[in-house]
């Protein structure tokens, strides 16, 4: 184990490159939700919650490495639109550094209790083909936003759960939410024969920072950059979009 990941865990894009390091040392491969998971087999997943810039940052790193992921992106954020250009664009460089990109789903968007299995496969399709028109090659799989505990463990027809007992309960699953590692370190009880690694690069940053800072530091950004918007389509009549894009991209 490398000295940075034996270390406490710091929610940096260089510690995040050490636990690669490590990971990748230890001669895991990484595999994807469409192949079976044996030993030796990481499945390396990210939730893209609220920043497009920090999961390409971490898909480049990854590339570096020749470290493939699946990122997951949701089509009902008010956070960020795939279909929009800055976004499109993103999503298909994650693709072309050889990535996969899947739907993260929030049942939370349109059921308040369980739905039935068709209701919630009707609607998951729904959204696949909205993410669809924006990939290269959709990954069939499907990770769930603040996952409700009915779909822990249960399969569907039609589209893979990243919470399918095979990837979440017959193999070991470390989950970076809230910053839980900060007093659970991901590989203290050392390395599993195979594991899920679940990272929300909305959580990492270039310094270290606590959730609540992180959360504060996106909100703060999320106001500068939709007071630009505004600004320029409708005060300045700006619509050049490439423009916009340039500087978006640097901190969507
Ligand atoms: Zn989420």
């Amino acid at each position: 184990m490398t000295e940075a990941v034996a270390d406490a865990v710091e929610f940096t894009f260089d510690w995040y490159g050490s636990f690669l390091d490590d990971l990748r040392d230890a001669g895991y491969r990484f595999r994807t939700y469409d192949q079976p998971v044996e030993d030796g087999d990481v499945l390396l997943r990210h939730d893209v919650d609220w920043s497009p810039r920090n999961a390409l940052e971490m898909a480049r790193m990854e590339a570096d490495r020749g470290v493939t992921a699946t990122y997951f992106f949701l089509v009902t954020s008010p956070l960020y639109n795939p279909h929009h250009r800055p976004v499109r664009l993103l999503v298909r460089e994650l693709e072309e550094l050889g990535h996969d990109v899947g739907l993260h789903f929030s049942t939370h968007q349109h059921f308040a209790g369980e739905p039935t299995d068709d209701e919630l496969v009707d609607r998951v399709r729904d959204e696949q083909t909205a993410l669809a028109q924006v990939c290269e090659d959709p990954a069939n799989a499907v990770s769930f936003h603040r996952p409700p505990e009915w779909v822990f463990r249960e399969s569907y027809e039609g589209f893979t759960s990243t919470y399918e007992r095979r990837f979440f309960e017959e193999i070991d699953y470390h989950g970076d939410s809230n910053q839980r590692w900060r007093g659970d370190h991901p590989l203290a009880g050392g390395r599993a024969a195979k594991m899920q690694v679940l990272v929300h690069p909305g959580l990492w940053g270039d310094e270290d920072a606590s959730f609540v800072e992180r959360l504060r530091e996106h909100t703060n950004s999320r106001l500068d950059r939709t007071a630009r918007f505004l600004d320029e389509q409708f005060v300045e009549k700006q619509y050049n979009i490439d423009e916009y894009c340039e500087h978006v991209r640097v901190d969507s």
